[in-house]
């Protein structure tokens, strides 16, 4: 997000994402960040609130483009720091650490750090008071009354800011669906400890690497029953470092274990704290489930706990390394129960509710979750408008709301997209769908429409190209292959505005369309790969 007065800007958070399955052979995604690149002598600095991937991840894609500061809490540099290293960028770097009621200005902005609290430590939200007005982002948030490091949610500073008038609330909008309350990270306890007084041997846990009030409670569990701690996996290895280094994860005496001396180490003493909760196939806990990890060999009779959410997408990854820790008669235990062995970080109904009573804002807008979230986001703030909210702002990516002295409203769109990044790595295990795919191209060859779409109108403005190899019927200057360039050409002119916005609608269209053309025309039913190009 970029927020701009006059000629002066500053970026909140510059994350990334990882792709879904539509985009094939990609590694991770970053925001296109041409408009900063345009008014690159406008932007003050990059202000951060927490370190989550999709909150830092492109951050070395950001700074290379342009030499600006860093600013968030200490904790959440150093996770940057770990990323900027990576790339050979550090040195150059500006990073300015920040605590919670510190003020910082940057051009027109005063920003006020404030502490909330989520499923990472060290969260701030930041009250940016312009000249207009002040504006409230929440970042990601749930209110936990009683988290673990005893750091609480700053709600007096929210209500302070209420009291004075907030001109513009910026609200986490990803558990919109949820009724409620979210739980507090130490409703999880009672679970762990039931796993850790049942557990006769061997006690694998596996949750984010950035969960550091899971990691805690894990570590104090582990020293009450007397199991000597391992930590297996890179992130999780440098993340409880980095944690430990800042004084936010206390580690007891003499707990850890080296990776190394597992093996030679009684089943009953021994914890293993592993990341790769999504069954991330180069992850340390799937090797481990596929008996490839050189420091731990699963046995039956191991429990293995996962103590994080399925997050949507990854479900076939999750299941298949399940499947993979059933077959060595481990005991798998994931999921909902209760008491629950894994709590959200984002805060649910309630809570939302609550942060828009507190700030009572002239103007809302929903951040950060689905459109469908964000809508409903916006309608659960109905009832704030006897408590002076004028107008609430649903916007998509590349929408902009401008405020003046009259009011606000939708301004114009600004170019934006998303970078695909590849960087090559290789996957161990070949899935199904990729056997399947295989055995498809030896019989049928394959056929490739690519359909370059203009990233400002949205338009493709000249004929589909195709290319095949191994499908027979096809000849660079056919007919056939004219009429099929022409198919997919009328499936493209036929879609909405919106259809073509969506990748995956698009590329499913034009697969059927094309599949439906070529099997009536040949008989044959080579693999279909549409490959949509913004250019
Ligand atoms: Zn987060
Ligand atoms: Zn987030």
């Amino acid at each position: 997000m970029a927020i701009r007065y006059g000629d002066d800007i500053i970026v909140v958070d510059a994350g990334m994402m990882f792709p879904d399955a539509e985009l094939l052979g990609v590694d991770i995604v970053t925001p296109d960040f041409a408009y900063l690149e345009q008014n690159r002598e406008h932007v003050r600095g990059l202000i951060l609130t927490h370190g989550h991937e999709d909150h830092i991840g492109a951050v070395p894609f950001l700074l290379s483009q342009m030499s600006i500061p860093v600013y968030a809490t200490q904790f959440t540099l150093a996770l940057v720091e770990r990323r900027l290293e990576e790339h050979d960028m550090l040195k150059e770097a500006q990073l300015r650490a920040v605590k919670p009621r510190q003020k910082i200005t940057l051009g027109p902005f005063s920003i006020e750090f404030i502490n909330v609290t989520h499923s990472i430590v060290s969260c701030v939200a930041l009250a940016i008071t312009t000249p207009l007005g002040v504006l409230i982002h929440t970042g990601d948030f749930k209110v936990d009354p009683t988290p673990t490091d005893n750091e609480l949610f700053d709600l007096h500073t929210f209500a302070e800011y209420g009291k004075q008038g907030v001109l513009l609330l910026m609200s986490d909008s990803t558990n919109v669906d949820r009724p409620g309350y979210t739980e507090s990270e130490r409703a999880v306890r009672p679970r762990l400890e039931d796993l850790f007084a049942r557990t006769e041997r061997r006690l694998v846990i596996s949750c984010f690497s950035s969960s550091i009030h899971r990691l805690q409670q894990i570590l104090d569990l582990a020293a009450v029953y007397g199991r000597k701690v391992a930590f297996l996996g890179r992130s999780m290895v440098s993340t409880t470092e980095i944690a430990h280094d800042l004084g936010h994860l206390h580690i007891p005496d003499n707990i850890l274990l080296r990776p190394q001396d597992i093996a030679s180490s009684a089943p009953n003493k021994v914890c293993v704290v592993v990341s790769g909760t999504q069954g991330e196939p180069m992850s340390a806990l799937a090797r481990v489930a596929v008996n490839n990890h050189k420091n731990l060999t699963l046995e039956a009779g191991d429990t293995v706990v996962l103590s994080a959410r399925i997050i949507p997408g990854n479900e076939k990854a999750i299941y298949r390394m399940i499947n993979h820790l059933a077959r060595r008669g481990v005991e798998p235990v994931y999921g909902a129960m209760n008491p629950p062995v894994h709590v959200s970080g984002h805060g649910s109904r309630e809570e939302l509710s609550l942060i828009l009573n507190l700030t009572r804002p002239r103007y809302f807008m929903p951040i950060h979750g689905e459109y469908r979230q964000l809508a409903k986001h916006a309608s659960l703030a109905g009832h704030m408008r006897s408590s002076g909210l004028d107008q609430t702002f649903v916007l998509d990516t590349g929408d902009s709301l401008e405020i003046d002295s009259y009011g606000a409203r939708k301004g114009p769109r600004v170019m934006v997209g998303r970078v695909c990044i590849d960087s090559g790595s290789l996957d161990d295990i070949v899935e199904d769908i990729v056997i399947r795919d295989r055995r498809h191209l030896a019989e049928d060859g394959f056929v490739l429409p690519i359909i370059a779409i203009n990233k400002h109108t949205g338009r493709s403005e000249t004929l589909p190209e195709i290319v095949s190899r191994g499908f027979v019927s096809f000849d660079e200057k056919s007919e056939l292959m004219h009429e099929a360039r022409m198919v997919v050409a009328r499936t493209l002119e036929s879609s909405s505005a919106e259809e073509r916005t969506d990748w995956g609608v698009m590329q499913e269209k034009i697969r059927s369309d094309l599949k439906r053309f070529l099997t009536k025309q040949t008989a044959r039913r080579p693999l279909i790969m549409p490959v949509i190009l913004e250019v």
